[in-house]
């Protein structure tokens, strides 16, 4: 089936919020899984019928022409480059005079919104409406204002951001008449501000309940990494399971106050990059230091919360398993042999196992295991993982007898 209205995706916005996660490339195209998002944008529109595509470009708008060229999967697609900004108004505008459909659906680039499309066209043509918004429902949320509508679906309001229980957000996917934003002056303006807000359009709302995902909020962006290959049908992921003492921060004898915790330099960075290409990244740690009494589960449940704080905005860590036990511990509920304690691979089975529970296979040939001592690496081989890379940022290593298949400076430098 094809969806007779060409589709204009805003692509232009440089992500302000994101700038920090992925500064050097354009927001359309963060890396999720491994491949562009917005590639994923244009495969659930082709998907649904979607043939031509005008996309409104400007920041760094050559990474995406010479990742799509001007045609893809089946789908045209052209350009319309702003040569100043014209915000999200004046982009629709121009972009407009590209389309050759009567009706025209516009997207935003940078949100992933699981909505049907004929429905949409369908219904703002029964209706005859100037613009149709898709609205998702959502709960218990403070970053997005709400949109109302009267019983008809007739839009009655647009809400400024605040603490909500329950209400309808834009879902920033509409259908509109290209002669609607024809009539609108030359020059920046918003979509947002000048079109919808005013209401002096007849402009009615379809809620759909699909999957909603913002990019531009990096813990959404994050989400995004396993979220939206699990949605395209993907279930088998590889995997780095990371040391954590000596690895992603210094080591310290024993360390498990928060003012000692220190990152090693470059190690967030190497974890979001890591997952971006599509690794879930699942830290395993031996704490024997429970066992032997220096410090308690709460202590390290403590630190790991500070860690993940520490990371919010920067990277992402799916899973931390550790293990407290030690044969030899002073303290007896901890004293005793685990297959948990590293070099057996009890951690990475049970990680296996949890993922599985989520749909999630972890396919550990293809997976990868750092660390800075050689019982990283034998837990490695017992566990059966492709990559094993032994790290220099720790304790001290014997590189002439490691069973390691790599060795590098440190977690920065392992690479996808
Ligand atoms: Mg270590």
């Amino acid at each position: 089936m094809r969806i007779d209205a060409d589709i204009i995706i805003l692509a232009g916005g440089f992500g302000q919020r994101l700038r920090h996660v992925v500064s050097e490339t354009q927001k359309v195209m963060a890396p999720v899984c491994g491949r562009p998002f917005l590639q994923y944008v244009l495969d659930a529109a082709i998907a649904q019928g979607a043939r031509r595509f005008v996309l409104a470009v400007g920041y760094k708008w050559e990474q995406i022409r010479d990742c799509f060229g001007d045609a893809y999967n089946g789908a045209e697609i052209v350009y319309s480059l702003e040569q100043t900004p014209l915000g999200t108004g004046g982009a629709i505008r121009q972009a407009m005079e590209q389309c050759q459909t009567e009706d025209v659906i516009v997207l935003n680039g940078d949100t992933f919104f699981d909505a049907d499309l004929t429905e949409l066209l369908r219904r703002h043509r029964e209706r005859g409406a100037e613009i149709t918004l898709t609205l998702k429902p959502m709960t218990d949320f403070d970053r997005y204002g709400t949109v109302t509508t009267d019983e008809n679906g007739k839009i009655t309001g647009f809400h400024e951001k605040k603490p909500v229980k329950a209400g309808l957000i834009n879902g920033g996917v509409y259908a509109l008449r290209r002669e609607t934003m024809q009539k609108m002056p030359e020059g920046p303006f918003s979509f947002e501000k000048a079109v919808l807000e005013p209401l002096t359009l007849t402009s009615f709302g379809m809620v759909c309940d699909g999957y909603f995902i913002d990019i531009g909020i990096p813990a959404d962006y994050f989400r995004a990494q396993t979220e939206i290959p699990l949605r395209f049908g993907q279930t088998v992921f590889r995997a780095a399971f990371l040391d954590r003492d000596g690895v992603i921060n210094k080591e310290k004898r024993h360390l498990w106050k928060i003012e000692d915790f220190e990152f090693i330099d470059g190690a967030p960075r190497a974890i979001e990059r890591l997952r971006e290409q599509g690794y879930l990244i699942i830290v395993v740690t031996n704490q024997a230091g429970v066992a032997k009494g220096f410090y308690t589960e709460e202590d390290i449940a403590a630190l790991h919360g500070y860690i993940k704080e520490q990371l919010k905005d920067t990277a992402y860590i799916d899973a931390i398993y550790y293990c407290p036990y030690h044969p030899r511990g002073q303290v007896e509920a901890y004293r005793k042999d685990s297959r948990d304690r590293k070099p057996g691979p009890g951690m990475i089975e049970r990680a296996v196992a949890d993922f599985a529970a989520k749909g999630m296979t972890i396919d550990l040939k293809r997976s990868m295991i750092v660390g800075d001592t050689e019982r990283d690496i034998e837990t490695g081989i017992n566990a059966g993982i492709g990559r094993k890379i032994l790290v220099r940022s720790g304790h001290a290593i014997d590189e002439s007898a490691t069973k390691a298949d790599e060795i590098v400076d440190s977690l920065a430098d392992v690479t996808g």
